[in-house]
């Protein structure tokens, strides 16, 4: 069973959710299961913040990262630009919603996009669109504000971006995706988290102990400059950068810290092993019924599966 902390918090959140979500999807366009196939569709539903944050993400890492690390010059007004060309091409695709259309296969175009709004209110609040162009602006403005930062990522040996990690924790295999490592000589790596919150995140430490974790006991990746198995997870410096504060987090964390983080990773995935009934592998074919409901009220609000779960919960 793959871990993660989202999987994790999903799980902790709604365990039906968590079942749609990493059990019962599949992407395969060719499958004659169409319960199956909706699930995965629905799947892709974000919400017009998420996907703000996601366009933020995918500029710091494809443009803006790899020119720092190829020492070409891109200016905040560059970045910004690719920013608004990359929101109004999405934003038009989300526009669209092709979700559902007969041979339509999200995988085919990288910049797909779905709305949950469009899906489940058949609109989209086009003051929160007109925030989220704000917003994305706002948090690259601060990104290029941040002189030290900057200063670090440019002289940096290698910087790896949205790079998968995973190592093996009795039955389950951790897997995490640090946004940023940074290498720079010897030393230790750094971990930075972008974050595009308004609010911070109070879990905000268990994932970077995570992303540490992973760091120090994967097997280290070829293009790795020096082999991070050689550092203790206190050793690795994480970041949490707030993009919309423009502000930079530095969580020291303490061998206590990783014993908690271990503890979690633990405690929910022997709960995730115990809902799958020993069917790992065809939990899909598990009753939907049997994965509990939230206990949360809100929670449905803002569940991409709010449609076939309602279907069979009486
Ligand atoms: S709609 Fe609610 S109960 Fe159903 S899967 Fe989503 S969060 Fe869980």
């Amino acid at each position: 069973m793959i871990w993660s902390v989202s999987t994790a918090k999903i799980f902790e959140q709604c365990q039906r959710k968590w079942f749609f979500k990493t059990q019962f999807s599949n992407s395969n366009p060719k499958t004659r299961d169409l319960e199956r196939r909706r699930a995965y569709l629905l799947g892709k539903l974000q919400s017009i913040s998420a996907w703000r944050g996601n366009v933020v993400d995918q500029i710091l890492s494809k443009q803006v990262l790899p020119a720092f690390e190829r020492g070409w010059s891109i200016s905040e007004h560059k970045a910004i630009a690719a920013a608004m060309s990359l929101f109004d091409k999405q934003l038009e695709i989300g526009r669209l919603h092709r979700l559902h259309e007969a041979g339509f296969n999200p995988s085919d175009d990288a910049d797909f996009v779905a709305f949950y709004d469009l899906e489940y209110k058949g609109l989209l609040a086009e003051q929160e669109v007109e925030r989220a162009r704000d917003e994305v602006k706002r948090a690259l403005s601060a990104f290029f504000s941040m002189d030290d930062l900057i200063e670090r990522l440019r002289t940096a040996n290698r910087l790896i971006t949205q790079r998968s990690l995973s190592f093996a924790h009795a039955d389950a295999s951790v897997r995490a995706v640090p946004d940023v490592l940074v290498f720079k000589g010897s030393s230790a790596p750094t971990i930075i988290d972008w974050k595009v919150h308004v609010f911070g995140w109070r879990d905000a430490w268990l994932q970077l102990a995570v992303y540490a974790t992973a760091l120090a006991h994967c097997e280290p990746h070829k293009d790795f400059p020096v082999p991070t198995n050689q550092f203790r997870e206190t050793d690795i410096e994480l970041l949490e950068v707030q993009l919309l504060r423009g502000t930079i987090r530095t969580h020291n964390l303490a061998e206590e810290h990783f014993h908690r983080a271990d503890a979690f990773i633990a405690r929910t995935a022997e709960s995730m092993t115990l809902a799958l009934d020993g069917m790992n592998g065809k939990a899909w074919s598990l009753p939907r019924t049997d994965f509990p409901v939230t206990r949360y009220a809100g929670a449905c609000q803002s569940c991409p599966y709010r449609s076939i779960c309602w279907e069979i919960t009486s």
